[in-house]
């Protein structure tokens, strides 16, 4: 068997018995950080001009990846080691019009910065972690084992593991937060042309999002561009809007939320509930203790670093 169809067989058999598991709804709801940041990312205003996906790639030092289908919106398809972020697109139907069940939509997808991080409850060796300050969700590559249990737990699908590399990690969107310290904000937001992807503190971006549910649909208003803080604007047409924010609650919120003119689930994105996924990580990590799981991974994480240092 090869390590990688091993280690699929193992984070497979782990959701098995955990999805059977009940959400501990009993636990503590953590509450937003009051710096939090993130990102109002709105499929309304977005055009699919994938400047994102570009500038996340510049800002992450990422390479380019070949498409695996000939339309220029799937252009990579999903998410990988190799991108953060991508831009997908839906087709509901045979109208053109943009934004509607039966005509079409842009959805982004990349990490969603829970409040309460599944992954992060599940690292065995802490190499993910939530910052105290923005509770911007990121990894430590020198301390990842490559165990994959994140990628079991994120109820997003989200971390991805780098299968092509000898040294395999797991990667995810960061936030861009190494451009904080140079007084930078998100790449992908500072580089959206249409306010689509918006950075700025969560509660800003949460106030702005109720904003634009109380807009008349078929009007124009004032959008923020890039940073919610700067009070850069565009002009556009109000969209009618899905009345949802989505991680506002979901598995206890997210430092990331969407608005869309079509229902979240259409685009995609998981139906998920109020509490924290936190328990059911906890369950995953009982039940690969209690099956003699983690032994194996660790096992392979240990083979890794022997193998590692060896050739260093
Ligand atoms: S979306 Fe997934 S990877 Fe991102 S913080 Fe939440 S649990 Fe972690
Ligand atoms: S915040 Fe940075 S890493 Fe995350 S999707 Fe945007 S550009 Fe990519
Ligand atoms: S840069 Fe903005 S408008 Fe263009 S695809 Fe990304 S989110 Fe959409």
């Amino acid at each position: 068997m090869k390590r990688r169809d091993f280690l699929k067989g193992v984070a497979g058999g782990a959701v098995l018995t955990a999805v059977s598991s009940p959400i501990d709804a009993s636990a503590e709801k953590k509450p937003r950080l009051d710096n939090a940041l993130g990102i109002l990312y709105d499929a309304t205003l977005c055009i699919g001009c994938q400047v994102c996906m570009v500038a996340c790639k510049k800002a992450n030092d990422m390479p380019y990846v070949p498409g695996d289908t000939l339309e220029t919106w799937e252009k990579p398809s999903e998410l990988s080691s190799n991108t953060l972020n991508i831009i997908k697109k839906y087709e509901g139907g045979e109208s053109q019009e943009k934004d509607v069940e039966d005509g079409f939509s842009f959805v982004k997808r990349h990490c969603m910065h829970c409040v309460d991080p599944a992954c992060v409850s599940v690292c065995p060796v802490s190499a993910l972690s939530k910052d105290p300050d923005t509770g911007v969700v990121t990894y430590n590559e020198k301390a990842c084992i490559g165990c994959r249990y994140c990628q079991v737990a994120c109820p997003f699908n989200i971390p991805k593991f780098q299968w092509e590399s000898a040294f395999p990690k797991i990667v995810k969107c960061q936030l861009c937060s190494h451009l904080f310290k140079k007084n930078e904000i998100s790449a992908c937001c500072s580089q959206c042309p249409t306010g689509a992807s918006l950075f700025g503190p969560v509660n800003d971006l949460m106030a702005e999002a109720k904003r634009r549910l109380q807009l008349q649909a078929g009007g124009y208003a004032d959008f923020p561009l890039s940073d919610i803080r700067t009070g850069k604007t565009v002009n556009a047409r109000v969209a009618a809007y899905n009345k949802e924010i989505y991680g506002e609650s979901e598995v206890g919120g997210t430092q990331v939320i969407m608005l869309s003119g079509v229902s979240f689930t259409k685009l995609g994105l998981p139906e998920l509930p109020d509490e924290s996924y936190t328990g059911v990580a906890e369950t995953i990590q009982h039940t690969l203790y209690k099956g003699l799981i983690l032994p194996a991974v660790a096992f392979a994480g240990l083979a890794y670093v022997i193998k590692k240092n060896t050739k260093e």
